[in-house]
């Protein structure tokens, strides 16, 4: 019998990096980058600005992707990791909808019932 994993495909491009790993600078772009797309009322102009801090970032994002957080609460530090919504598990807390990264949900993934 075989079985088969159904694997991402893997690049070697970032496809997610630590806040913590980032520069000053970085993380000023991400925090801004954000915050300008909360500001924008067009959802091209909110890929965009993602599609632009992901480059800033050195972050692999898919088109028409967003940068998210790690929301995981399974981790004892707190995961720090911004990575594409796409790549990410997402769990109910209460009934808001939080992103988990792909190396917490392989790790100790989250599920809401
Ligand atoms: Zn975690
Ligand atoms: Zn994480």
């Amino acid at each position: 019998m075989t079985i088969t994993l159904a694997q991402a495909g893997l690049t070697s491009a970032a496809t997610s990096v630590s806040y913590r790993a980032l520069t000053p600078r970085q993380q000023d772009v991400f925090h801004r980058a954000l915050e300008a797309a909360t500001q924008a009322t067009n959802v091209w102009h909110i890929k965009d600005i993602h599609e632009f801090a992901a480059a800033v970032l050195d972050i692999d994002l898919p088109h028409n992707d967003e940068l998210v957080e790690c929301s995981c609460e399974g981790c004892p530090d707190g995961c720090d990791a911004i990575a594409p919504l796409s790549l990410c598990a997402e769990y109910l807390d209460g009934d808001t909808l939080r992103p988990q990264c792909p190396g917490c949900a392989d790790d100790h993934r989250i599920t809401s019932d």
